[in-house]
């Protein structure tokens, strides 16, 4: 029999506890995962603020934490394009051949069973802490954030300033108040 490999797409805005959580689970199932880094042409905005690049080293710092062999996952950037009815069509030609789909997202379950994908959906774990847009909004706030999301993500954010950075790219011009 051969491999059985699974992809999960997200915008990890950062990747928080409950990405690592459905991550560690898939592998219960299958032997390769392809995690997809969605909107990878987007950072440096309030809900992006983080680059393609930068989510790939949280993520994978933070599954090498989890002690995730590096051999059994691959960490592959999506642009967004403006068709979705060709969209998973652009997410096979990025990505080595998967068998299963996991997605909580209601879109990317329909493009994908649309083109006869098996689509598994992720138990949500702790959705009101766990949400990329409200870790961000605590970052904004002030607000405790570091709790949310893998050590090593929350040290990469440290290190590249990114709290600062987020408030920075949030804030008005003084024209717009
Ligand atoms: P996300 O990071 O919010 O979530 C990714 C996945 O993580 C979810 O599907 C869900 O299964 C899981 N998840 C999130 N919170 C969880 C929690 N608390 N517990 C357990 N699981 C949890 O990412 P997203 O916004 O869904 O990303 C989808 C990406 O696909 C985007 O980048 C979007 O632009 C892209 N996309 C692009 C096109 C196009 O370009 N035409 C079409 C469809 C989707």
């Amino acid at each position: 029999m051969g491999i059985k490999r699974g992809i999960l797409i997200g915008r990890m805005q950062p990747p928080h506890n409950g990405h690592l959580e459905i991550i560690k689970q898939s592998f219960e199932d299958i032997d390769e995962l392809i995690i997809g880094i969605g909107s990878s042409q987007m950072s440096h905005s309030q809900s992006n603020p983080f680059t393609a690049g930068e989510r790939v080293l949280m993520l994978k710092k933070a599954l090498s934490e989890q002690k995730i062999p590096g051999d059994s996952y691959y960490l592959i950037p999506i642009p967004d394009i403006m068709k979705n009815s060709v969209w998973v069509s652009h997410v096979e030609n990025l990505c080595p051949k998967f068998n299963v789909v996991y997605s909580g997202n209601p879109l990317i379950q329909r493009l994908f069973k649309e083109k006869n994908y098996n689509v598994e959906i992720p138990p949500l774990i702790d959705r009101k802490n766990l949400s990329g847009r409200d870790i961000r909004f605590k970052m904004l706030n002030n607000e405790n954030w570091e709790e949310f999301v893998p050590k090593s993500v929350l040290k990469t954010i440290n290190k590249i300033d990114g709290v600062n950075r987020l408030k920075e790219i949030s804030s008005k011009e003084i024209n717009e108040i």
